[in-house]
């Protein structure tokens, strides 16, 4: 018999989730059944969908989330002892996990694939650059942005998961870029490391001022990581027939649902400037992750995209590294190693 221990949630969050609105408990794991693997947690996902998923499910419920795992022990011959999957069990170390469950790419799905062969980078960037995060700036930026050449791109949330590659891919495609981010050695590791044109502490300065000091031929993509008041600024500072990819709002996750923060109205620019401005979620692309993944590999070893984590050690310490994470303690993909 194996233990399982995981993190089930028992009292919705309120403004930032307390420890205590988690418990970690201890179960037995059934003997594995043919179609069925064993598998244990390498290492675990903390992201912003976990807190804003939240209010969507009764209590208590296990805590969904991605995770890096090898194989204990199978019975499906996809997936060999001793090999690696991504999967969507969530905050727990050893899982029995049905292969053939659906594979939606949904925050609550029951997705399961092999890592793929990352050619000796890190396995938890299955969890991050090379995972969904990576997808989501992959498919978000260049699907919904259409990027050209030469345009202005702006990014917010720039120095985390999703945006951080996005600022590198717009770099790759010869745009000029502007990433927005919460601290100083975010800006500066922006700036110096990943080649962005121009950083800003959207903390500390004027965003509107120091936009247009940075495009004063305005914006023409947009990928919006965290919505509210900063993004409707840089919506007003958009060029005809700007795009615009609406990837998450995490500046109100925290908020009271009946309650969230009020920003000053877009249509205006939407109407004059002709934009195209659309939400997504990355499980729209499920079936071409294999796309993206194949693509950032490569630049990842070639090192054209740089794939910072910032790793946290220990299950006990996911709450720490959750709550971290939604404070912007991170720079990059936070993750925990198990
Ligand atoms: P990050 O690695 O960017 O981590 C979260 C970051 O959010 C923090 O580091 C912090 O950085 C920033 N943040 C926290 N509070 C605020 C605030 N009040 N205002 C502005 N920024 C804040 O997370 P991800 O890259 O995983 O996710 C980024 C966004 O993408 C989220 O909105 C998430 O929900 C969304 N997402 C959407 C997906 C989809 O399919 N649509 C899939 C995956 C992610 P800082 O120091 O800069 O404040």
């Amino acid at each position: 018999m194996v233990k399982q221990r995981k993190y089930v949630v028992k009292k919705h969050f309120q403004g930032v989730p307390k420890r205590d609105d988690f418990e970690i408990v201890e179960t037995e794991l059934p003997p594995i059944k043919n179609g069925e693997i064993l598998i244990k947690t390498e290492w675990i996902s903390v992201d912003p969908y976990q807190r804003a998923y939240n209010s969507r499910y009764p209590v208590p419920y296990d805590q969904f989330g991605y995770q890096v795992s090898s194989v204990l022990e199978s019975k499906d011959p996809r997936y060999p002892e001793g090999s690696r999957v991504v999967c969507h069990q969530g905050w727990c170390d050893h899982s029995v996990v049905n292969t053939s469950e659906g594979k939606s790419g949904d925050a609550d799905s029951s997705a399961v694939y092999k890592l793929p062969d990352l050619k000796g980078l890190s396995n938890s960037l299955g969890i991050g650059a090379i995972g969904m995060p990576g997808a989501t700036a992959y498919f978000g930026f260049l699907e919904l942005c259409q990027p050209k050449a030469g345009e202005t791109v702006v990014v917010t949330g720039a120095a985390g998961a999703v945006g951080s590659i996005v600022g590198q891919i717009a770099k790759m495609k010869g745009c000029t870029v502007i990433g927005f981010a919460g601290s100083d050695d975010k800006v500066e590791w922006l700036e110096k490391e990943l080649g962005l044109d121009k950083a800003f502490n959207y903390k500390t300065i004027d965003v509107l001022k120091a936009l247009k000091e940075a495009a004063p031929k305005g914006v023409d993509c947009y990928f919006d990581n965290v919505g509210g008041e900063i993004s409707s600024q840089i919506i007003s500072q958009m060029n005809l027939f700007g795009r615009v990819a609406v990837c998450g709002s995490i500046s109100a996750y925290n908020e009271d649902l009946q309650n969230t923060p009020k920003a000053s109205i877009i249509q205006p620019s939407v109407v004059s400037k002709q934009l195209k401005i659309e939400g997504f979620i990355v499980g729209r692309w499920l079936s071409r992750w294999p796309e993206a993944f194949a693509d950032l590999i490569k630049w990842a070893k070639s090192g054209q995209l740089k794939t910072r984590e910032h790793v946290t050690e220990g299950f006990d310490k996911i709450y720490d590294a959750f709550v971290g994470m939604l404070a912007g303690e991170n720079s990059g993909k936070a993750v925990v190693k198990v």
